[in-house]
């Protein structure tokens, strides 16, 4: 799955769509967009406070530095315009006659438009014929016939855009693009599906939408050009691109795409790595079983369920009741594991032996250590299982003290509350690892244990990476203890998921630097 020598750029456009008050801002905007890498511009006439058609559509044809669509979108397909048709098709018509690279026209009034037209068009403007669905996305075979009829409408190029109610709706469209006789564009709108537009060189789409800042878009869903270029590697991907993600419910803060992607980059993998929102972990693995969708990882809340969707499971994973990272083999199956408990166990015995690599020859600096986990959820019991691996004695205190006592019991250790954890202090020297929300953005003030009871910990540990510096970790360096954070432990467990999705060792440096900016 080696990138080829000389692969680059694939066929698929990224188009930015322009929107502003005037002419001139629009000019402004498609410099922009050209120095951001886009390849054209859409137009959007809908969006001008006022249009002069000839003196401005002039303007915008002749001091636009890259290829133009024209669009002209009204209300009644989610755009901006609600004059008359004839006044609308006229200004197409104009853009067109001045040297539009494309125009778009809605399927609903193609029929009226060709007419209009009467077939004259410049030899060179392609014209897209589009339909939106801003409600959900209809079957295959709806769309089959969306498309049949579009094309019978007489369009170069067919443009539509339904909405994702769920990501497996994204399937259908690819389905549908792939096997396409005419240039496509086919978009899946909402964060469950964005896949769709950054997917489609890989399924042989004409061109995708990148605003040219966040939040700026023309509809749901849609990236910005430095997210598709930088971020999602957006060139490289073609047929052959093996497609990896992040599953989870909310995912979009996710940074693995970022590691992973400058990753592939650099170690000329053909991999794209993306940010899957998924609300049903089965219906995800029945939709897209295909040997392309390679490996995933996995958050909150889906890492037992996708347990139970594993072929195999790897026995540590087993034994803590979750899985973080999915391996599909090559006969199709999954193969499930976490590397949550080797990056965080990892990054604390790197903070325990100073600037050595974790365990050495003597074996591991937690062995023999008092080690409490503050909480007994997913990142808990990692915690819990890799401290007793370990050969520490694990002790588990929770704000509900029975899932504590069934941790406890599993890792043959003891059990506290939360209030009790504070006068816990049988021996100094000991590890303390907080594995619950407490402390986490928004509310950063918060902290599990108060600041007397550090002094009694050796190394203070926090799962929790946004704040990187938690009150609990700034508190425990000023009792004097060693810290570990939560980026570390992110970084950890990223290396050991990289190595399983490539079988390349991992580029730490590299993850250090990426998430040292942030
Ligand atoms: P989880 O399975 O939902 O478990 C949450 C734990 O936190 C439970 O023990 C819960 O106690 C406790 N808790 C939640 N809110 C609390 C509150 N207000 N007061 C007291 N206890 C509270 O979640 P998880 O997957 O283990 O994740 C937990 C944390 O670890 C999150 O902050 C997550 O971001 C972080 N994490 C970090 C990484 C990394 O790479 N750095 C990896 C995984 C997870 P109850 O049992 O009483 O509900």
């Amino acid at each position: 799955m080696e990138m080829g020598v000389g692969m680059g750029k694939n066929q698929t456009l990224i188009c930015a769509p322009i929107m502003a008050d005037t002419a001139d801002q629009m000019v402004e905007l498609m410099h922009k967009a050209k120095f951001k890498g886009a390849d054209i511009v859409e137009v959007r006439l809908d969006h001008l406070k006022s249009l002069d058609p000839r003196p401005d559509i002039e303007v915008l044809i002749r001091q636009c530095p890259l290829p133009t669509l024209f669009t002209y979108r009204p209300t009644w397909e989610g755009g901006e315009y609600n004059g008359n048709e004839n006044s609308r098709f006229e200004a197409l018509q104009l853009a067109m006659e001045l040297g539009a690279d494309h125009i778009d026209i809605e399927l609903k009034a193609a029929h009226e438009f060709m007419n209009f037209t009467r077939g004259n068009k410049p030899e060179k403007c392609k014209i897209i014929v589009s339909s939106h669905n801003y409600e959900y996305t209809p079957s295959a075979e709806e769309l089959g016939n969306l498309v049949a009829r579009i094309q019978a409408a007489g369009a170069d190029i067919v443009k539509f855009a339904t909405t994702a109610q769920d990501i497996t709706d994204v399937a259908r469209v690819f389905q549908i693009t792939v096997h396409s006789q005419v240039p496509i564009i086919a978009m899946v709108m909402g964060e469950r599906g964005l896949m769709s537009r950054i997917l489609c060189p890989k399924f042989g789409g004409y061109l995708t939408f990148g605003t040219l800042e966040e939040g700026k878009v023309s509809a749901p869903g849609q990236p910005t050009i430095d997210e598709l270029i930088s971020l999602y590697n957006f060139r490289y991907i073609d047929t052959d691109t093996k497609v990896f993600g992040i599953i989870g419910k909310p995912v979009s803060h996710s940074k693995s795409p970022k590691l992973y992607n400058r990753a592939f980059k650099e170690d000329g993998i053909n991999g794209v790595f993306v940010h899957l929102l998924v609300d049903d972990v089965n219906k995800f693995f029945d939709t897209y079983s295909s040997p392309d969708f390679s490996g995933f990882s996995c958050t909150i809340p889906h890492k037992e369920v996708a347990l139970a969707r594993c072929d195999e499971v790897d026995p540590v994973a087993k034994s803590i009741g979750a899985v973080n990272c999915l391996i599909r083999r090559l006969d199709g199956t999954l193969f499930g594991c976490n590397t949550d408990y080797v990056g965080a166990i990892s990054s604390i015995e790197i903070g325990l032996q100073g600037s050595q690599n974790g365990a050495t020859h003597i074996g591991s600096p937690l062995a023999g250590k008092l080690f409490v986990v503050i909480g007994a959820g997913g990142a808990g019991k990692a915690l819990a299982y890799g401290a007793k691996e370990k050969g520490a004695r694990v002790v588990i205190a929770n704000r509900s003290y029975d899932r504590a006592r069934d941790l406890a019991e599993l890792v043959g250790g003891k059990a506290l509350t939360l209030t009790e954890l504070n006068n816990f202090h049988p021996e100094t020297g000991m590890i303390l690892a907080n594995t619950t929300s407490i402390g986490m953005q928004p509310n950063i003030e918060e902290t599990p244990i108060s600041k007397e009871a550090l002094r009694n910990y050796e190394l203070v540990f926090d799962a929790i990476y946004t704040p990187k510096i938690t009150r609990l970790l700034r508190e425990a360096q000023e009792a004097g203890s060693k810290i570990v954070t939560g980026v570390e432990m992110f970084i950890g467990q990223a290396y050991e998921q990289y190595e399983r999705f490539t079988g390349l060792p991992a580029p730490k440096q590299l993850f250090t630097d990426i998430m040292a900016d942030y």
